[in-house]
């Protein structure tokens, strides 16, 4: 098949090539002052006291768990409409993930329904920011008040969203981020947590690296000490070539926050008015993060979508089918179809259409007219 709209293309280009240069040309290739300076760009990008550069938002979901105390017979509350690393993490930590169904109109987790699935073993909601759009973390940090529980964010789609204010990370004992080869801000692989609190900080910093004392960075400034191992921990830390592709994009991430805004109205102005086509929906008082532009169609639609655009060289992707109804889940967590049915619903029609910055404005139309094309095909 020829790609003639590609889903999505990286912007990475010489800042970041000099910035890997400058990382060869030291002494420490893993985690050292790159990681750091990015970790402190980072925290202050988004307001927050600290952040620490992981390998994965998996792995930094996976350790904020651990960090919080949460494991073995534990339950976290969280959403079947994401990717599957969310209910992963919550596996990986000893403890079972709760499903909570969606909101209609954004594909966010219902706080509405939230306290009617919270248990005596309940210990955290780990709320994701679907597609951008930040949750209503005022609503969560109230019922995770009233219930004594911890709030983790999966805001591998929202490093730039504000909602009534606040931003990742804000109302929350951490927000964790990915940085993987698609997402907003990327070095390939890798991730990142935030937060405030101290006592987190230095649980998340022993638990990346081995529950060690010293860092190989360490032995370099101080030259060798006898290191420690205080705890169990895993091997998430982030290195300097992955910082040193991090930091120039910090600076570009408004101007390519105004461009995916300007994409987005072009789609919207060319899609709004279809009866069989929903956008999903854009709360009062958002700054959305714009990670992708998805589209609800009409459920026996949207596969005959994917293969229509297919065949026209346009690469769509599903983000996401709800993945109570996954193999394993299912399975483990004891599923089955309708437990979810808005999350269900929403993952049947869902289809992410071409969209990154840098994107011809002609693909948009090639895009839409195939759509339109297909369903005026299909629809009959
Ligand atoms: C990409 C993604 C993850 C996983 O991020 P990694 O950095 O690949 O571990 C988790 N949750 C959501 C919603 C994602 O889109």
């Amino acid at each position: 098949m020829t790609v003639v709209v590609p889903f999505y293309r990286h912007d990475l280009g010489t800042f970041e090539l000099d910035a890997i240069a400058d990382v060869f040309r030291g002494p420490i290739l893993t985690t050292g002052d790159t990681v750091s300076a990015f970790e402190q760009a980072f925290a202050l990008f988004l307001g927050r006291r600290h952040a620490i550069g992981v390998t994965s938002c998996t792995g930094a979901m996976h350790m904020a768990l651990m960090a919080l105390g949460i494991g073995l017979g534990d339950e976290v509350i969280t959403t079947p409409m994401t990717f599957i690393a969310t209910a992963a993490a919550i596996l990986e930590a000893g403890a079972t993930p709760v499903f909570v169904d969606v909101e209609p109109d954004t594909g966010n987790i219902d706080a509405n329904l939230i306290e009617a699935a919270i248990t005596p073993r309940t210990k955290a909601i780990l709320p994701v920011h679907l597609y951008g759009l930040l949750c209503d973390m005022r609503a969560l940090r109230a019922i995770a008040d009233k219930h004594g529980l911890a709030i983790v964010e999966d805001a591998a789609h929202c490093v730039e969203g504000i909602r009534d204010g606040i931003r990742p990370g804000g109302l929350s004992n951490a927000a964790c981020f990915s940085f993987y080869a698609t997402k907003n801000l990327t070095c390939g692989e890798g991730g990142a947590l935030t937060t405030d609190d101290p006592a987190l900080l230095e649980s998340l910093r022993l638990l990346r690296l081995h529950g060690m004392t010293k860092s190989a960075a360490d032995r370099h400034r101080e030259g060798y000490q006898h290191w420690d191992m205080k705890i169990l921990g895993w091997k998430y830390n982030m290195d300097n070539i992955q910082a040193a592709m991090l930091i120039p994009q910090l600076r570009r991430l408004e101007s390519k926050l105004k461009e995916r805004e300007r994409l987005a109205r072009l789609y919207e102005e060319r899609l709004g008015g279809l009866n069989w086509l929903q956008i999903p929906a854009l709360p009062q008082n958002t700054v959305h993060a714009r990670h992708l532009f998805p589209v609800w169609v009409e459920g026996p639609l949207r596969d005959q979508m994917i293969r229509g655009l297919q065949e026209r060289g346009i690469q769509t992707v599903v983000n996401y089918r709800a993945i109570h109804l996954t193999s394993y889940l299912k399975e483990k967590l004891g599923h089955a179809a309708g437990d979810f049915p808005v999350a269900e619903s929403i993952g049947e029609r869902t289809l992410s259409l071409p969209y990154y910055p840098g994107m011809p404005d002609g693909h948009i139309d090639i895009v839409c007219d195939a759509l339109q094309a297909v369903a005026a095909q299909t629809r009959k």
